[in-house]
């Protein structure tokens, strides 16, 4: 059998060509990476909940109409998606005050915006993805006015959806990141959701107790991240309650 053609690897993901043309195979790996990949570690497991989750979000955000790449899930660790052009900013959301923008302004932790906020960072890694305002947007064409316009009205469908998903489950949703890919349909190009949405990119916490159920547990070493995402997937029924567990048993003496 012919080897497929990698396209690209991330931190935690691997990209290969898909089977159809204009397809992609999205291969999420165990490696966890915090500050711009200072802090690295590999959690046995971690891919396998993210594929999960990210399909089952993103296979709701299209049945209510919210275009994404996602097609199928493949296996455990992989998902078919439509190849895109990223669009090289994060799209940034948040409900509640946390992480930079608490440093940044000097809000709490946990305080409650007034509304969403959307921000957005230039995807770039050497410069660790700095905050950018839609004048160097425009400036630079890194998207259009049209395509700024469908980003928020996306990314603020996108936060609507999951903070209803998760507030059934007894989960705020603090912020999250979300990536936008264009794809163009004979001559008209539209804005998708790309990338994933997973606990890797989006602040989840309990609502009655404030545990953290997302990334920060690895970057801020609050205790087991398989754990963490394993509750997230269990209380969205997205785990079957009686699945082999995806890490190794502890071995007891
Ligand atoms: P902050 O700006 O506070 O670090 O992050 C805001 C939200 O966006 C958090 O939910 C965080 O997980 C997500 N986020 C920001 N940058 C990245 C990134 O480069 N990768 C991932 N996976 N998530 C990010």
């Amino acid at each position: 059998m012919a080897r497929r053609k990698m396209i690209y690897e991330g931190k935690a993901k691997i990209i290969y060509e898909g089977t159809e043309p204009g397809t992609i195979v999205q291969y999420f790996k165990d490696d966890a990476t915090a500050f711009n990949a200072q802090k690295k570690d590999v959690i046995e497991g971690k891919g396998v909940l993210n594929n999960r989750l990210s399909e089952y979000f993103m296979t709701g955000l299209n049945q209510i109409g919210v275009p994404t790449h996602f097609i199928k899930r493949l296996n455990m660790r992989e998902q078919l998606c439509r190849q895109v052009e990223i669009v090289p900013l994060e799209v940034i959301v948040r409900n509640y005050a946390a992480g930079t923008m608490s440093k940044r302004l000097g809000i709490d932790e946990g305080t409650q915006l007034p509304r969403p906020i959307v921000e957005y960072c230039l995807k770039d890694d050497s410069l660790g993805d700095p905050l950018v305002t839609e004048e160097h947007i425009a400036a630079f064409g890194w998207a259009s006015q049209q395509d700024m316009e469908d980003i928020l009205s996306l990314a603020l469908r996108v936060n609507d959806f999951m903070s209803g998903v998760m507030m059934a489950v007894g989960i705020r949703l603090v912020d999250f990141k979300i990536e936008i890919g264009r794809v163009y349909d004979g001559d008209f190009q539209r804005l998708i959701v790309a990338d994933e949405i997973s606990p890797d990119s989006c602040r989840l916490w309990d609502i009655e107790t404030g545990q953290k159920l997302d990334k920060d547990v690895f970057r801020r070493d609050l205790g087991s991240l398989t754990d963490a995402y394993t509750e997230v997937a269990k209380r969205l029924g997205v785990m079957p309650k009686t699945s082999t567990p995806i890490t190794k048993p502890t071995l007891i003496n």
